[in-house]
């Protein structure tokens, strides 16, 4: 191994700061790119310019760099699961004789060489995104039996859409590649710890393992404080709407950043979204319960012996209904017939796209996003049909409303949606910023008809009850280049947003 990806894309001449013509270029082009200049490096023909190409030079880089440090755990990518570079192997290997397999002070594990050169590729992205001005400076591979098949920066500036963070980005990608939304059989690489709404799409995806660079903590140095919005996630997902969410604490949008020195120190109180329960409640429950409303819907609980799994979702979910019930005082500047009117909307998006065979197990969900008064995106959850993990209602809904008023910022916009949303979803309306949200019926209700998930609490995505992590994670892989990355970031000025 010669050269660190960072180097070579420092050396690369291909993406100088302000180049803004290279914008439209895909960040798969880009990857290649960079992994053609390295792949000259490593007497791999530059004539050949695919995404396999790409690929195999890393599986050919990862594969020495295995071998190098005799870790028997890599083999080709015929050989399922073949990258089991655990923290055992590293351990036990010579991987610690490698300056970039040190563990990171604080974390829970060390990485393989193997591991480093997958993260690698994910802050050789974030590069990318941030010398493009794509967005923040946030990179993530996706991994299968050791071939990279999705690499993503955060693109939430470029693509207008709140929702592109590197994270989304790459299960996105790496499910068009694969042709499936099960990506159970991948890890995730990301430069820094997921936010909630990345960690939602990570356990939707059903990604088997993550590996993650810096932490929340190394983020905020650099000015991206989002531990208010962890803790209001962790703390209210199960019972929002009791209170109105706000960034306590969030920092005034400011273009200084820590390389400056000047960080702007003052603190606001944003509202972050304000959650109102029960719109059309009935109507919205039959999309659940009433076969004549929904006729395809196969219902997992509540036939065939399962009524023991309804009566255990009863019991076992406290109830997370909203007590912010909507009254004619609540919203003032509408009626409630006005509020049914734009939810019976979203039923109907529901009820459509389970006609038309969008929706098939997940046909209960649609939701519409509103802007004084008028409806401006419509969606339901797409997520077999588009074999895309990541489009649920919500999330489809936020990404069409973007595209329409062409920002990433949907203030004063408000959503209603048939049921209360999963974290992933809730992780997006946040961002978004939408105001407010209307929901059907309550993730209790939605449980005990078989869509269990979307009850899950943010704490619940990390660990079961028991304290133990329900998704591998190692951390502190290639830490130093990931942070290097924030950095570059706060040199080049980079806009908190
Ligand atoms: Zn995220």
């Amino acid at each position: 191994m010669s050269k660190s990806v960072g180097e070579i894309l420092q050396d690369s001449g291909i993406e100088q700061p302000g180049r803004k013509e290279q914008m439209e270029e895909s960040v798969t082009d880009l990857i290649t790119r960079i992994a053609e200049k390295a792949a000259t490096q490593a007497a791999i023909s530059a004539a050949d310019k695919s995404v396999d190409k790409c690929n195999q030079f890393w599986q050919t880089k990862i594969s020495g760099l295995s071998a190098a440090q005799g870790d028997a755990g890599y083999q080709d990518s015929t050989t399922p699961a073949a990258v089991t570079t655990s923290a055992d192997d590293a351990n036990t290997g010579e991987a610690a004789k490698s300056p970039k397999a040190k563990p990171t002070p604080g974390t829970t594990s060390s990485a393989s060489a193997a591991e480093e050169a997958c993260m690698q590729t994910a802050s050789a992205s974030a590069r990318v995104g941030i010398r493009l001005e794509h967005g923040g400076p946030f990179g993530a591979s996706i991994v299968r039996d050791g071939v990279i098949i999705a690499c993503a920066h955060n693109m939430v500036l470029t693509n207008k859409d709140p929702t592109c963070h590197a994270e989304m980005t790459a299960i996105r990608q790496a499910c068009k590649a694969l042709g499936t939304h099960d990506l159970s059989d991948c890890q995730i690489y990301t430069t820094c710890e997921p936010c909630p709404m990345c960690w939602g799409a990570v356990h939707w995806a059903r990604l088997n393992k993550a590996y993650i660079g810096v932490d929340r903590f190394t983020a905020a140095k650099y000015g991206f404080d989002d531990k208010v919005f962890y803790d209001e996630i962790d703390g209210k997902a199960g019972v929002y709407g009791c209170n109105i969410m706000k960034r306590h604490g969030f920092r005034k949008d400011s273009s200084t950043n820590a390389a400056g020195g000047a960080m702007n120190s003052e603190r606001v109180e944003k509202n972050m979204v304000e959650i109102y329960d029960g719109i059309l409640r009935k109507e919205c429950e039959e999309l659940f319960t009433n076969p004549a409303v929904n006729k395809t819907y196969r219902r997992r609980y509540l036939q065939n012996g399962t009524q023991p799994l309804h009566q255990a979702a009863i019991d076992a979910f406290p109830d997370a209904g909203v007590k912010r019930y909507m009254t004619l005082e609540s919203t003032p500047d509408r009626s409630l017939a006005q509020h049914e009117q734009f939810m019976r909307l979203a039923v109907a998006a529901a009820e459509r796209c389970a006609k038309n065979g969008m929706s098939k197990e997940r046909e209960p969900f649609g939701a519409v996003i509103v802007k004084d008064g008028t409806v401006i995106a419509t969606a339901c959850n797409s997520v077999c049909y588009s074999r895309d993990s990541t489009a649920t209602a919500e999330v489809s809904a936020i990404q069409a409303a973007t595209v329409n008023l062409g920002t990433y910022n949907l203030e004063g916009c408000e959503i209603y949606t048939t049921s209360q949303p999963d974290v992933m979803s809730l992780g997006a309306i946040l961002w978004s910023r939408i105001s407010r949200a209307y929901c059907g019926v309550t993730q209790k209700f939605a449980a005990q008809y078989g869509f269990e998930e979307a009850s899950l609490h943010f704490k619940d995505l990390l660990e079961d009850p028991g304290g133990k992590r329900l998704i591998e994670v190692v951390q502190g892989v290639a830490a130093d280049e990931c942070e290097a990355v924030f950095k570059e970031w706060s040199d080049l000025n980079g806009v908190i947003y």
